[in-house]
C-alpha cells in the first residue's frame, strides 16, 4: 500500500552508489575512507569572516531569486579569466551545484526526452533525468583515458536525437580534463545539431593544467549551452551550499522560475562568503591546488609501484584506477578491501556502467592518511589478491 503511493519515478532511481558505500564504511571500526568528495581544508579565513560579518548585519533575509549582483559579477570576473563570458544577468546563483543540476534538467525536460550522459558519470545526472521522466542515453567514456568517441558521439546523437548532452569536466570520478582537440570536435558537433548541452564544471578550480579548456569558450554556440559550477570543492565549503548556473538570457529567465519555486534563493550569509571568497581568497584556492598536486603525485607513484593500471588524473581530487586484472567486480574488490583491509574506496560500477572494471579513490585527504591506506592496501593485496 504505502510503495504504491509512491512516484514511479521515484521508484525508478536508487540511493547514490556512493553513499550505499559511505554507509557501509560508517559500520567498519577502524576503516580509512578515501570515498567522499570533501576536501580536508577548512574553509578559507575570508570567508568564514565574511559568513560572520553577514549575520551580524543581519544580512538574513531574502535576496533577489537570482541571488546577489556583487556575487554575480564576481562570478562573471573569475569565469572570464578563463575564457567564459556571462554577463550577470545571465548567472543564477543556486543551493550548491546540485540544485543547479536539477533546476537545468528541470527547466528542459519534458517527460520521453532523452538525455546523453557519459558513463562513467557522476551519478546525480541519471535520477535527475530520471526523476523528471527523461530517458537516459549513455555514451562510453573510451580507454584508459576516458576520452570521447566523437565519431561514435555524432552517430547516437544522429539516431536518438537528444534533447541535452551532459558534460563533465575535470571529471568527478575519473579526473580527467577537457582538451583544445575534443572540446574543438565537440563545438562542430554542437553547432550542426540540434542540441543544447549541459556543460558540469563543478571542478574548474582544480584543472592541473596550464591552460583550461570548456565548451562554454565557445561563442558560437553559446546560446545551446548551459554551465553548472559552485564553490563547495573550490572554497571547500561542501555543507555551505553555493552554486551557480550561467545560461543565455533566453534560457536562464526559465532556469530561474524553477529555481524560486524549489529555493527561492541561495543562502544569503553564504552568498557573501562566497563573495568574499572570489575576492580574497583565491590564495588559498592555489594553495589548495597545489597541494592535490603533491597528492596526486603520491598516490600515483605509490598505485603504480603496487602494479595498478592508472591515468594521471589532471584535475579535480579523484584517481580512477583499473582493477581488470584482479578479476573481481568493482563492488566485490571494494568490499573486501573495506572488511579485510579496512580502507574504503568507491565501486566504479557506482558510477554507471563504463565504471565497472575500475576504482574511485578520493585524495582529499591529507599525504599521511593516503600513505596509511597505501599501506594497508599493500597488506590487503599480499593476503587476498592473487596476481
Ligand atoms: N557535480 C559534480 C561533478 C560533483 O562531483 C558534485 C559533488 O560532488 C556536484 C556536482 C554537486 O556539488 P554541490 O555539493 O555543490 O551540490
Amino acid at each position: 500500500m504505502m510503495d504504491s503511493m509512491i512516484s514511479e519515478n521515484v521508484k525508478n532511481i536508487e540511493l547514490s552508489g556512493i553513499r550505499k558505500f559511505y554507509n557501509k564504511v560508517a559500520k567498519v571500526e577502524g576503516a580509512l575512507s578515501l570515498t567522499l568528495g570533501q576536501p580536508d581544508f577548512p574553509v578559507p579565513e575570508k570567508i568564514k569572516q565574511a559568513v560572520i560579518n553577514a549575520v551580524e548585519e543581519n544580512k538574513t533575509t531574502y535576496t533577489s531569486n537570482e541571488g546577489i549582483p556583487e556575487l554575480r559579477s564576481e562570478i562573471c570576473n573569475y569565469l572570464k579569466g578563463m575564457d567564459i563570458n556571462y554577463t550577470k544577468e545571465e548567472v543564477c546563483i543556486t543551493v550548491g551545484g546540485s540544485e543547479g543540476l536539477m533546476d537545468v534538467f528541470a527547466t528542459f525536460i519534458n517527460p520521453g526526452d532523452k538525455i546523453l550522459i557519459p558513463s562513467p558519470a557522476y551519478p546525480a545526472y541519471e535520477s535527475c533525468v530520471k526523476l523528471l521522466g527523461g530517458h537516459v542515453i549513455n555514451y562510453d567514456l573510451e580507454g584508459d583515458e576516458f576520452l570521447i568517441n566523437c565519431d561514435s558521439l555524432i552517430e547516437i546523437i544522429q539516431r536518438e536525437k537528444p534533447k541535452l548532452l551532459v558534460l563533465s569536466y575535470p571529471s568527478n570520478p575519473t579526473g580527467c580534463v577537457l582538451g583544445k582537440e575534443i572540446r574543438d570536435k565537440l563545438n562542430n558537433i554542437i553547432l550542426e545539431n540540434d542540441i543544447l548541452v549541459v556543460s558540469d564544471e563543478m571542478y574548474s578550480s582544480l584543472s592541473f593544467e596550464d591552460k583550461y579548456y570548456s565548451i562554454a569558450q565557445c561563442e558560437n554556440i553559446r546560446n545551446k549551452i548551459v554551465l553548472v559550477g559552485g564553490f563547495s570543492k573550490m572554497f571547500s565549503m561542501t555543507g555551505l551550499r553555493v552554486g551557480y548556473v550561467c545560461a543565455a538570457k533566453g534560457f536562464i529567465e526559465s532556469i530561474v522560475k524553477v529555481h524560486q519555486y524549489n529555493v527561492s534563493c541561495a543562502p544569503s550569509i553564504v552568498q557573501w562568503g562566497a563573495y568574499a571568497g572570489l575576492k580574497e581568497a583565491l590564495v588559498d584556492v592555489e594553495h589548495m591546488r597545489q597541494e592535490f598536486i603533491n597528492r596526486r603525485d603520491f598516490l600515483y607513484n605509490e598505485l603504480k609501484a603496487l602494479g595498478f593500471e592508472v591515468t594521471l588524473p589532471q584535475g579535480a581530487f579523484y584517481m580512477f584506477p583499473s582493477i581488470k586484472k584482479f578479476n573481481m567486480k568493482s563492488e566485490e574488490f571494494c568490499d573486501s578491501l573495506l572488511y579485510n583491509g579496512k580502507v574504503a574506496i568507491v565501486p566504479g560500477s557506482a558510477f554507471g556502467s563504463g565504471g565497472e572494471g575500475y576504482v574511485r579513490i578520493s585524495y582529499a585527504s591529507s599525504k599521511k592518511e593516503l600513505a596509511k591506506a597505501v599501506e594497508r592496501i599493500k597488506l590487503w593485496m599480499n593476503t587476498y589478491c592473487n596476481l
